[in-house]
């Protein structure tokens, strides 16, 4: 760990921009950043012309990702020119935890004041006591080395009635194509207890749906010895009282039990939704991309959850293009997506990422053009099958989780199984429960009236 003078610093009262992007998880690192600048004093701005102190939480898992955040470095490399006295914090995916990482940016991106690993709040934690040392604005900033944040996490204010509970940080899976593994470290549970202190501490201040966080959450408890596992986890969440609904993501297949499909049976609270990656429906490409399952291994899991959780939803992700992927392996995957037919498909062209197994071994061999063949296909596939699927759901009622209130007076919210509805001539706040009667439906939104 080797610290680096910084010349300058926010003074009392100062405005803070926060820039994120990427998945949950660095929604979840984002709200942590937040509390813990508002409690030092800060102030959130939403132009970061305005701030004091300018953090980017990046995110790596493409190309495209990483060179969002290259663009906007620049941006702000133009703003601390115009201003010498700005501090610019660099957190994420892209910053990683490997030393030499942080020292590469640095020298590419001089201006940079903070280095943050994903999920490690210390960095900053020790920017802003300096600073309180020495309020005359000569602080000292310190580079992480990389571990967890020790301390216990600020508790964020709950983004209007939905938040996010890590609970498991890291990843030790390794599949071929991901740089998860090499940016957020080795998969580490938190313990039960502080997790069960920090929902209801959320619920407490308005939360009343969390949804518990993981790269591979089944797998939640078994790197803690004598630790319960996910499924009593979720019983135990559900039972906090004020707290209405109850997510967990993202599964593998190979990590998903029978006792966590038990607790999604009978716990009212904890939502019938599931987001299962599948990646590919060629068993020659899931082997290469170091998955561990087949595609009828698949298959079979969603028979077995269907099975027990009747009108359960359905997420999966899948890559395109990934190395020697063929016309015929393509094939595989959209005639698995014909017959499963998920609620959502999030749809990513591959990109060789720095260190993994596809990006030293295998070359990227699928043409741009193929690739994006390949994606327009697949979310045409969604787009129809959503649509024929929804086409009973006018005249039908569900219930809706209140979340926020559009320009205009629309309420927005969700039904147990994740579909998005919109409600006209309704005054429930967020937060309400309310049953729904559709009247229009399309793929991806619903829309009705209450009662
Ligand atoms: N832990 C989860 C999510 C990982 S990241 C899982 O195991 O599935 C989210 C999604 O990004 C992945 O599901 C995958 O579809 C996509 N992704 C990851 N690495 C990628 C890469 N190199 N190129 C394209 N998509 C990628």
């Amino acid at each position: 760990m080797s610290n680096v003078s910084i010349d300058v610093a926010p003074g009392p009262g100062f405005r803070y921009n926060l820039w994120t992007t990427g998945c949950q998880m660095n929604e979840a690192d984002a709200a942590r950043v937040a509390a813990l600048l508002e409690a030092a004093g800060g102030r959130s701005v939403d132009d970061a012309r305005e701030a004091d102190l300018v953090l980017l939480n990046t995110c790596a898992v493409r190309q495209q990702a990483e060179d969002k955040a290259h663009v906007r470095l620049r941006y702000v490399g133009q703003l601390r020119r115009r201003n010498p006295r700005l501090v610019v914090a660099l957190m994420g995916c892209m910053v990683g935890t490997n030393p030499e990482r942080m020292a590469a940016l640095r020298e590419a991106y001089p201006f940079i004041d903070l280095f943050l690993p994903p999920s490690d709040l210390r960095p900053l934690r020790e920017f802003l006591a300096t600073r309180e040392a020495a309020p005359t604005g000569d602080g000292v900033g310190c580079v992480g080395g990389g571990e967890t944040d020790d301390g216990r996490p600020p508790v964020p204010a709950p983004d209007g009635i939905r938040a996010y509970l890590p609970a498991v940080l890291g990843c030790s899976h390794a599949c071929a194509y991901c740089v998860i593994p090499y940016r957020r470290g080795a998969e580490r549970s938190r313990p039960s207890g502080e997790l069960l202190d920090e929902a209801q501490e959320l619920v407490r201040r308005g939360a009343r749906e969390l949804t518990v966080l993981g790269q591979i959450i089944d797998r939640y408890g078994l790197d803690r010895p004598g630790e319960m596992h996910l499924p009593e986890l979720l019983r135990r969440l559900a039972e906090i009282p004020g707290l209405l609904r109850l997510r967990f993501l993202t599964s593998h297949p190979n990590w998903f039990t029978d006792e966590l499909l038990d607790a999604m049976a009978d716990t009212p609270v904890l939502c019938p939704y599931v987001e299962l990656p599948v990646q590919a429906g060629s068993d020659a490409i899931l082997a290469a991309m170091r998955r561990g399952y087949t595609a009828e291994q698949y298959r079979a899991l969603i028979r077995k959850i269907r099975g027990r959780i009747p009108g359960v939803g359905l997420s999966t992700d899948i890559i395109v293009g990934f190395p020697g992927e063929t016309e015929a392996d393509f094939e595989a995957t959209m005639s698995l997506m014909r017959e499963v037919r998920p609620d959502m498909i999030r749809v990513a062209k591959y990109s060789p990422r720095p260190q993994t197994l596809s990006a030293r071994t295998m070359s990227d061999d699928v043409p741009a053009e193929v690739k994006e063949a390949r994606r327009v296909a697949l979310e045409g596939l969604l787009r129809d099958f959503l649509t024929e699927k929804h086409a009973d759901y006018p005249g039908r009622t569900v219930e809706i989780l209140v979340e926020s209130v559009e320009p205009g007076g629309r309420r927005r919210g969700r039904t147990p199984d994740a579909k998005l509805v919109f409600v006209d001539g309704c005054d429930a706040p967020p937060g309400t429960l309310l049953p729904v009667t559709i009247t229009w439906a399309g793929p991806f939104s619903l829309i009705g009236e209450p009662g």
